[in-house]
């Protein structure tokens, strides 16, 4: 499944949503797919990646779900627990784990991304990196008590992965018996409220200091 440029109609590389002919980003998320109302153009929340305003959406799923949406970059915030009841509405009766099309839909997916740490919209505190699921392939931004912020494609890349089983191999692997029982419990206890989550990894002391001397000079 290829995304094409909305502008020239050229098919987008997978991972990336600005077209390498014209140069027009592209929505690849919401573009078309979802229909959406803007409730607030200019929420009181911050993009991570552009220091602008971020829109507050209506995904309109049925019963309202608000989320915010960065008109520039793309990216998505959640409120917890709202990506799993996203997920839950758009992608629902999977019942097999093809695991080809787990490993296929990740093999486009892997980039040497440079790992950066962002700041969460809502306290501006820098968020915790977390796997979503197990083999998702998606790492998350998570502040522990305001949300998740996924780039663009991401939302789309996990819903890919539920189809595919990828929830349901998630769940297999949290009541795997043997060695590995004893960590799936300590970090099932851990992560309590997030279940779907694997281990976090939290900015060091240094990544952090070195987030707030880039604050001193921007
Ligand atoms: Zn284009
Ligand atoms: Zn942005
Ligand atoms: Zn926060």
């Amino acid at each position: 499944m290829t995304a094409r440029c909305k502008s020239c109609s050229a098919p987008l590389e997978a991972n990336t949503n600005r077209c390498q002919y014209c140069g027009v980003r592209n929505d690849v998320d919401l573009h078309s797919k979802h229909d959406y109302r803007i409730e607030n153009p200019y929420s009181e929340r911050i993009c991570p990646h552009c220091a602008i305003a971020l829109q507050t959406i209506d995904l309109k799923i049925g019963s309202p779900l608000y989320i915010e949406r960065c008109n520039d970059c793309f990216g998505l915030f959640f409120d917890p627990g709202e990506i799993e009841i996203l997920l839950n509405h758009t992608v629902s009766g999977t019942q097999t784990i093809n695991l080809k099309h787990i490993q296929n839909i990740n093999k486009d997916r892997y980039q040497s991304k440079k790992v950066k740490y962002i700041q969460c919209p809502v306290c501006q505190v820098l968020m915790n990196r977390v796997s979503f699921g197990y083999r998702s392939g998606v790492i998350i931004d998570r502040c522990r008590k305001h949300g998740i912020w996924l780039d663009n494609g991401e939302i789309t890349h996990l819903m890919e992965w539920k189809k595919a089983g990828g929830q349901l191999l998630a769940l297999q692997k949290q009541q795997e018996p043997q060695s590995t029982k004893i960590r799936v419990t300590a970090n099932a206890r851990r992560h309590r409220h997030y279940p779907l989550f694997g281990e976090d990894r939290e900015p060091s002391l240094l990544e952090n200091l070195s987030s707030l001397v880039w604050k001193l000079f921007e």
